[in-house]
């Protein structure tokens, strides 16, 4: 990729960037955060690791965007890629045109939370930037060649004929790049299968086959599947009526618990940040201590369903914030997974330095590695794959 990328992720209040250029270590990125309120800031990391503090008292999205993208125009990006975490049936990254901003509006009943703040910022920039080629790319695209089998959900046919009910799968940046770069490392690229799990807030597990994504832990939204910070992944679905007819909640009430006071923060009662949880467990506290335990059980156990998809593991690679920097989080999950022949190094699983990637397996049976995710760089890259094909298109017209 020799383009300079602007690489924006919006969100409700706060706005993630990044100038992606050929070299990582020359990347300018940082946030923009409490928008709409009197503490707005922007927080980042400009040219030779220099860090920028600036308050935008009151901005909102569009302001703090062109307080931003005034101080990165001396840059020139050439090209700005968003992502966007539901695309709904959109199997690729696309060149930003009227027609893919109304299928990004239309998947807004997936992602009431998320597709709406993208889209805020994605105007915004068009406003800013009307010359610059804009591409959205999709948490969900990279799960799109799931088959049928690991997408439908076992309910009648029409909720997935008449209203998209099915499993789509988020993270999908992530596990690309983390699966590609781990197969690459391996010397076996796109081949055989994989087993990655992006641990952050949120957490997914996938499987691929072959460079494919054949399934993943996160369904119709990212609240299914394993434990995460604040939200519960699997339940019973009848929790919802359970709760409903014994303590009088209604459907939103559920859906609020389910995703911002459940997971390791509903177990422990203490917090969602597993640095936090860790430290308590040693202390003693025995919340803190359960709540680490359901998070790995669950994840292992999640690891070995999705390996249900396929015919070979070449290996298993951790990702996220506490898949990149905790080890015990790794030989607790990998200690539930004995029947595959994972076999740890412990002492390099124990002392692989932060932000490196790196392998930790003992050399016999599937391979394990830690591989830093780098979702910003995957965004740039595709964005700038797919701003050279619309070029190429455009040529050939031409011609
Ligand atoms: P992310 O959403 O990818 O930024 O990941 C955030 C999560 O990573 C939080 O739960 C942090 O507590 C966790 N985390 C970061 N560093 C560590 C660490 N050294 N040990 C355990 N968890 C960590």
């Amino acid at each position: 990729m020799s383009k300079t990328i602007l690489v924006i992720n919006c969100g409700s209040s706060s706005i993630k960037y990044a100038l992606v250029s050929e070299r990582r270590e020359d990347r300018i990125y940082g946030l923009a955060e409490n928008l709409g309120s009197e503490h707005a800031r922007i927080k980042g990391i400009t040219v030779g690791g220099e860090a920028l503090e600036l308050n935008i008292p009151h901005a909102d999205h569009q302001q703090a965007l062109e307080v931003l993208l005034g101080r990165l125009a001396n840059y020139h990006p050439e090209a700005i890629g968003h992502r966007v975490v539901h695309g709904g049936t959109l199997t690729k990254a696309e060149l930003l045109t009227p027609e893919i901003i109304q299928q990004i509006k239309a998947a807004t009943p997936l992602a009431p939370l998320h597709n709406p703040a993208h889209l805020v910022g994605i105007e915004a920039t068009m406003r800013l930037f009307p010359d610059l080629p804009q591409v959205a790319v999709f948490d969900t695209a990279f799960h799109q060649t799931m088959p049928a089998h690991a997408y439908r959900y076992a309910v009648p046919k029409f909720l997935y004929t008449e209203h998209n009910v099915r499993r789509y799968g988020f993270h999908g940046t992530s596990h690309a790049y983390v699966s590609e770069r781990g197969s690459e490392l391996a010397g076996s690229f796109k081949q055989g299968g994989w087993l990655t799990a992006h641990l952050g807030n949120g957490s997914s597990t996938c499987a691929i086959w072959n460079g494919h994504s054949v399934d993943t832990s996160m369904g119709m939204t990212p609240l299914e599947g394993v434990v995460m910070g604040t939200r519960s992944g699997d339940v019973d679905p009848s929790l919802h009526s359970f709760i409903a007819n014994n303590l009088g909640w209604d459907i939103y009430k559920i859906d609020r618990m389910l995703n911002s006071q459940s997971g390791l923060l509903g177990l422990s009662e203490l917090s969602n940040d597993m640095r936090t949880l860790i430290e308590a467990s040693e202390a003693g506290n025995e919340d803190a201590t359960l709540a680490i335990e359901v998070f790995c059980y669950r994840l292992a156990k999640s690891l070995a369903g999705l390996s249900c998809g396929l015919a070979s593991i070449n290996g298993l690679i951790f990702t996220g914030g506490i898949g990149e920097n905790s080890a015990y989080i790794r030989e607790k999950t990998v200690s539930y997974l004995p029947h595959f022949g994972f076999n740890l190094d412990k002492n390099g699983n124990n002392t692989l330095k932060r932000g490196t990637e790196g392998r930790i397996d003992a050399s016999t049976g599937p391979q394990i590695w830690v591989i830093p995710t780098d979702e910003e760089g995957r965004i740039a890259q595709e964005t700038a794959s797919v701003v050279e094909q619309a070029q190429q298109v455009q040529h050939t017209k031409m011609a």
